[in-house]
């Protein structure tokens, strides 16, 4: 216990409201009231997650993510009032972690935070999951089809990892959401289906392997052949 959270949100009512939730659950937080005060903090490597509002004076959410991530990885949940699914999408291959709708409910911010940072701490150093010619070295982020690399998204990789590490086992979307987004998000569950679409394009098609089978009216399993 005891993270770190950093707040970049401008709107002062919103932040403080944040900030006292998120003290009351044990968290430490800083908070940040434009992107370039924001940036210089979540630069100094000392919170373990930063919560990031997409319009900031001075600097925008995006623009402020996009720097950060040139130096760091730590988890990146941006709030947002934009609403459509790929609006999410395209905001999470810029490099964030996830994504809150305004106006959120605390608990669903709260179930986000908590994802983010369990995958953060992750498998233990030198893991590697596999199936058929696919290899992931969970430690250094690095995922291999018949010995070469493939650039996945964080999101991605997040979700190639849960079904390696349940190679074999029917998932659910829901499952799946609830593993890799860390909410129940009712309605949402077409997010698991175009990161699959994203993961086959980049895997099964780019090397014209077959390894995430849908199972009709159920959900995906990873099978070797
Ligand atoms: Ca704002």
């Amino acid at each position: 216990m005891g993270e770190r959270i950093l707040l970049v949100e401008d709107e002062e009512k919103l932040a403080r409201m944040v900030e006292m939730e998120l003290k009351y659950e044990g968290y430490i937080v800083e908070k940040a009231f434009d992107g370039r005060t924001g940036l210089e903090r979540a630069l100094s490597g000392e919170f373990d997650l930063i919560l990031l509002d997409i319009m900031l004076p001075q600097l925008s959410g995006m623009e402020v993510l996009r720097r950060l991530r040139r130096e760091s990885q730590v988890p990146v949940i941006m709030l947002t009032a934009r609403d459509s699914v790929m609006d999410k999408v395209s905001g999470l291959d810029s490099g964030a972690d996830d994504y809150v709708t305004k106006p959120f409910a605390i608990e669903e911010l709260l179930a986000r935070i908590r994802a983010a940072l369990r995958n953060q701490s992750g498998p233990g150093p030198g893991t590697c999951l596999s199936a058929g010619e696919v290899s992931m070295d969970v430690e250094r982020h690095q995922v291999t089809v018949k010995g070469t690399p493939v650039e996945l998204t964080k999101k991605e990789f997040d979700l190639l990892r849960h079904l390696l590490e349940n190679k074999g086992r029917v998932l659910t979307r829901e499952a799946l959401l609830d593993a890799v987004w860390g909410f129940d998000f009712v309605g949402e569950t077409n997010s698991v289906d175009v990161y699959i679409r994203f993961l086959r394009g980049k895997l099964d098609d780019a090397f014209g392997i077959k390894l995430i089978h849908t199972v009709r009216g159920v959900g995906y399993v990873i099978k070797e052949d």
